[in-house]
């Protein structure tokens, strides 16, 4: 893993307490620092890299490749093959869920997918939507483009704060947060910003791990959810609906199978 050259230090994401003082978190991997805010004891990365490097030294694609190459040479053939039927099957029902949720909360529109990668998700999106997306890896946001191109969207590549910036008001019908706001170092200014670019009643289908989840707390640090610095919100139920209610938006779902503690993912539907 390359070295951080430049790290900003942030205060609690979800109350603003700063915790320099605290001591840090035992799921904490140098340099990177965990911290349990003393104040709301919300889960965070204290000292993420900054954007510039996340452009370029740990774009996505780089981390997850030598993340991949480290946990296969820890793990024996037959642990790798139930892994990748495992990943298989997630990847497979993840989709089946984005898909649906979407299908109930917005019947047809311009959908914003953001962190949205080469654009996996967008490139299967049923006819009926427009796709867009935000991506800050150079080489994913130009593959997504590419993509959304044909069907009227387009792909815009920066972080996703200032790639909504350059969205009109109410101008999108739909969000997808899937697996990216764990990954996001300002998540109220992201929320506050996504909700002036949605129209009244646009849905936002959430999905991140859940720090809540039982198999956290079983494997430890070798949770499947922690990604060292790549991931530096953990979220739980009552955090996630907390911040997402101060950014103005309503809860419009999270029934027990959404945020249910055998799964390593919690899912929540917004709306504006
Ligand atoms: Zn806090």
């Amino acid at each position: 893993m390359p070295a951080a050259t430049e790290t900003a230090i942030r205060v609690c994401p979800l109350c603003g307490a700063d915790n320099r003082a605290q001591l840090i978190n035992p799921y904490s991997q140098a340099p990177w620092e965990i911290k349990t805010c003393a104040k709301c004891g919300f889960v965070y990365l204290e000292n993420p890299p900054n954007y510039a490097e996340l452009e370029e030294n740990f774009a996505w694609e780089k981390t997850s490749a030598a993340e991949e190459a480290r946990r296969n040479t820890a793990r024996p053939l037959a642990k790798r093959l139930s892994r990748a039927f495992r990943h298989f099957r997630q990847r497979v029902l993840k989709r089946d869920k984005l898909t649906y949720l979407l299908y109930r909360h917005l019947p047809k529109g311009k959908v914003l997918d953001i962190g949205c990668g080469g654009g996996s998700v967008l490139k299967d999106l049923p006819v009926r939507y427009e796709p867009h997306g935000i991506e800050i890896s150079k080489v994913l946001a130009a593959q997504a483009d590419a993509l959304a191109r044909p069907r009227g969207g387009h792909v815009v590549q920066a972080s996703a704060v200032a790639g909504l910036a350059q969205f009109p008001a109410d101008a999108m019908d739909g969000a997808l947060l899937s697996a990216f706001l764990e990954h996001e170092a300002q998540p109220a200014v992201l929320l506050k910003e996504l909700h002036r670019v949605l129209r009244p009643g646009a849905p936002v289908i959430i999905k991140v791990p859940n720090y809540a989840c039982i198999n956290r707390a079983v494997r430890g640090a070798k949770w499947c959810g922690f990604r060292h610095p790549d991931h530096v919100n953990y979220f739980t139920p009552p955090s996630l609906a907390r911040l997402a209610r101060d950014c103005g938006f309503r809860i419009a779902r999270c029934t027990l199978g959404d945020r249910w503690p055998l799964s390593d993912n919690l899912w929540m539907v917004l709306e504006k």
